[in-house]
């Protein structure tokens, strides 16, 4: 038998390159615009038709290539931006292996032109499918343009698995914004079948620059989030714990400005709000970390979008403790505490792929102020060891008042729920005292009972003696009708009578007979113009509802009435913010007292 092994064609080479680093459209997309993003342009704009399929074009005013160098570029594994071994540990670049433009030249029809602010004429490459370049003249302004026409048309195989235009335009959309929000001082605008569909100018700040990718109304649920030491400075935003998603799909996490995918890094922002998110729910996050170039590694993954950090426990846990200093600092969790864990005693819980187990003996949960969510919303043991637990009742006789004690004053006990200034409820928990709002608590109890029972179909609703009548904009008539079913379900009875005219005759048992048409008008004007764009009709009318139907400030409550108000504030999911994200209570550890008055526990 003769020799069996050969060494492949460049050409076959390069094209089973493509199969790693090209994907579909948006692989190219992401391939060019690093490109022009490491070529030092402060303005990239990206066209495509057919969901890129057909054509996908990437302009910067970077420095250009030099002729030899231009052509050089569609080789595989030639590159300008590593010279050595020592430098794939300090990667500074988007780019280092030079594998990209030869595997798109390999898998498509592409057309280069480029110029330097030193040649005089500038050059134009052309390649089909990884044959021989083509180079003539071209004049143009110093810069780089990419044309990449007809992805795959000689990989049938590949071509077949393409989506639709829609889905792939999609994946593209994502990878413009998704970069662009790591570089707000570059321009970048895409445009789509010869549309233009993002244009987002150069800004001075991440900030702004998320604005513009993610919207107003998004950025304005978010907290700022900052830490800095030597091993790593990070920054970004969270959302409040009330602006959070169904999936952790959005979590954006950049390292060293490039974006990358995490688990484990993603886990440290979900881990930081500790147990104030609500169940089966997510944070957004846009974090971005900075450390040393020779702290990661990222030639991890072909496409470049993982990567490995030498110290990830340290990374994990300063990430964790960034976000929680962030809430706390933004009152979503309020103490009185004012120590800060130390992060050295800190062990990061469970973090998938570091190995470390669950477990709520960690010294962050019980030395953190974020965790004062209790073990049973966790389901950890009893770390938490002030979590009011309803039901709980006086030891007759006892002379340790047990938490949550709330009956009557029958025997002379002192009781543990007082109300304060009309306004406040004063409750004993084991470790110390919580002050709860008493607005707030009724609204967080509203809020979920309503979205149930929108749910479910059945509402108890009690009859107005005197239906209350009102006259509506058409506009928000219209929106009446639509949201007819909702409303129902919630326990308003609403009628329609003549053109214009609302009748409410039956309203939710919670809700209080006064204001009906206030509360109505207000529930319809929300629909109308919530900002949050991104909520459910359902949420809308619930958060509404529940905002203005119940307790308020200044109504004084009996004992019962207290009694029952903490109780189901904490059978709710999220007893600690409001719907709008404000804080429900205030929490005093006997710790805390002690210290205050100059006593060391
Ligand atoms: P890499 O980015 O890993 O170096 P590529 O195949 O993406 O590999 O690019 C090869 C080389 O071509 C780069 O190292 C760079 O020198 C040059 N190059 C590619 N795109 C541009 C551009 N838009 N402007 C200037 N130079 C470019
Ligand atoms: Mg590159």
């Amino acid at each position: 038998m003769s020799d069996q092994i050969k060494v492949l064609p460049e050409n076959l080479a390069n094209k089973i390159a493509a199969g790693e680093v090209i994907e579909r459209p948006a692989s190219v997309v992401k391939e060019l615009v690093e490109n022009a993003i490491d070529a030092g342009g402060s303005r990239v704009a990206v066209e495509i038709k057919a969901g890129g399929k057909q054509l996908i074009r990437v302009m910067d005013n970077g420095r250009g290539m030099s002729r030899e160098d231009a052509v050089l570029a569609f080789e595989r594994h030639a590159t300008s931006k590593i010279d050595n071994e020592d430098d794939l540990y300090r990667i500074g670049t988007f780019g280092f292996r030079g594998e990209a433009l030869a595997s798109i030249a390999s898998v498509a029809r592409v057309d280069l032109t480029t110029n330097t602010a030193e040649e005089e004429a500038g050059s134009r490459i052309r390649i089909d499918g990884g044959a021989a370049p083509r180079v003539t003249d071209a004049g143009r302004a110093e810069g780089t343009t990419i044309s990449v026409s007809q992805l795959f048309y000689n990989v049938p195989a590949r071509r077949k698995f393409l989506r639709t235009t829609g889905t792939e335009t999609r994946h593209i959309v994502s990878v413009v914004s998704t970069t662009a929000m790591a570089y707000p001082e570059v321009a970048f605008s895409l445009t789509i079948d010869g549309r233009e569909s993002l244009s987002f100018p150069a800004v001075s700040n991440t900030y702004v620059r998320a604005q513009a990718v993610m919207g107003n109304t998004l950025m304005n649920q978010m907290i700022p989030v900052t830490y800095d030491d030597e091993l790593v400075k990070i920054h970004g935003f969270i959302s409040r714990p009330d602006a959070t998603r169904v999936s952790r799909t959005h979590q954006y996490l950049f390292i060293n400005q490039r974006p990358v995918s995490s688990r484990a890094l993603n886990h440290a922002v979900f881990e930081g709000y500790g147990s104030i998110l609500p169940r089966d729910r997510y944070p957004v996050s846009i974090i971005f970390l900075a450390v040393d170039l020779d702290q990661v590694d990222v030639n991890v993954h072909p496409a470049k979008r993982e990567i490995r950090f030498s110290d990830e426990s340290s990374v994990y846990k300063r990430l964790l403790q960034a976000v929680r200093l962030a809430l706390q600092n933004s009152d979503v969790v309020p103490v009185f505490e004012t120590d800060t864990p130390d992060i050295s005693d800190m062990t990061p819980a469970a973090a998938p792929g570091t190995g470390n187990a669950p477990g709520p003996e960690s010294t962050m949960e019980r030395r953190t102020q974020i965790d004062l969510f209790g073990p049973e919303r966790r389901g950890g043991d009893a770390t938490g060891d002030w979590t009011y637990t309803p039901g709980d009742t006086v030891r007759e006789g006892g002379d340790e008042a047990r938490q949550g004690t709330v009956r009557e004053d029958t025997h002379g006990e002192p009781v543990s729920l007082w109300q304060l200034h009309n306004a406040y409820i004063f409750a004993q928990v084991r470790d110390g005292f919580i002050l709860i709002d008493q607005h707030g608590a009724h609204e967080r109890v509203l809020f979920e009972r309503a979205l149930q029972t929108m749910d479910r179909e059945s509402a108890p609703s009690q009859q107005l003696l005197f239906p209350v009548t009102m006259d509506l904009p058409v506009p928000q008539l219209a929106l009446v009708q639509e949201h007819f079913d909702l409303f129902g379900r919630l326990g308003f009875n609403v009628k329609l009578f003549g053109e214009q005219t609302v009748v409410v005759d039956a309203v939710p048992c919670a809700a209080k007979k006064q204001g009906v048409d206030t509360l109505f008008q207000r529930m319809v004007e929300h629909l109308q113009d919530l900002p949050a764009r991104d909520l459910k009709a359902e949420e809308r009318i619930a958060r509404t509802f529940s905002s203005h139907a119940g307790i308020r400030k200044g109504d004084s409550l009996s004992q019962r009435e207290m009694d029952t108000l903490v109780n189901d504030l904490f059978a709710t999911e999220t007893p600690y913010v409001t719907p709008g994200g404000r804080p429900i209570m205030v929490r005093m550890p006997l710790e805390e007292i002690e210290r205050r008055f100059n006593k060391t526990p």
